[in-house]
């Protein structure tokens, strides 16, 4: 996808701090951290968020969990705790309509979503 930044970032057009990259999926910092660890991981294929995943995304979504847990342990944060998160749409607040899943820690985080 041409307008899409995160097509851009896997194909090498936009910039970012790439932490692991394969034939499926890539990971990068995000711009704007909200925890001292915040990475991205997203499948190289663009699809636009959950809403789009199908039965044949199935082993895709979970190597992504599979690298997002390789980068925990990487960051020290297996033992300290960490989260997953992928927003969905407006109201979860998505603003990249390509999948990815936030790999956030290294700070205590409130029990509760606000
Ligand atoms: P979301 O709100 O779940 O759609 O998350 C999108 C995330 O992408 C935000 O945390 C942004 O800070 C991050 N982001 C947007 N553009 C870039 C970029 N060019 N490089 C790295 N992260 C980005
Ligand atoms: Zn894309």
């Amino acid at each position: 996808m041409k307008d899409c930044i995160f097509c851009r970032i896997i194909s090498g057009e936009a910039p970012a701090t790439i932490v692991f990259a394969d034939e499926f999926v890539t990971a990068f910092y995000d711009i704007h951290p909200i925890t001292p660890v915040h990475i991205l991981v997203v499948p190289n294929e663009h699809i636009e968020s959950v809403n789009e995943v199908e039965e044949k995304h199935a082993a895709l979504l979970g190597h992504m969990i599979v690298v997002a847990r390789q980068l925990a342990f990487a960051n020290g944060l297996d033992q300290r705790g960490y989260r997953l998160v992928i927003n969905t749409g407006p109201e979860a607040g998505q603003s990249v309509f390509h999948l990815h899943l936030h790999l956030i820690g290294g700070r205590r985080m409130p029990f509760r979503f606000q």
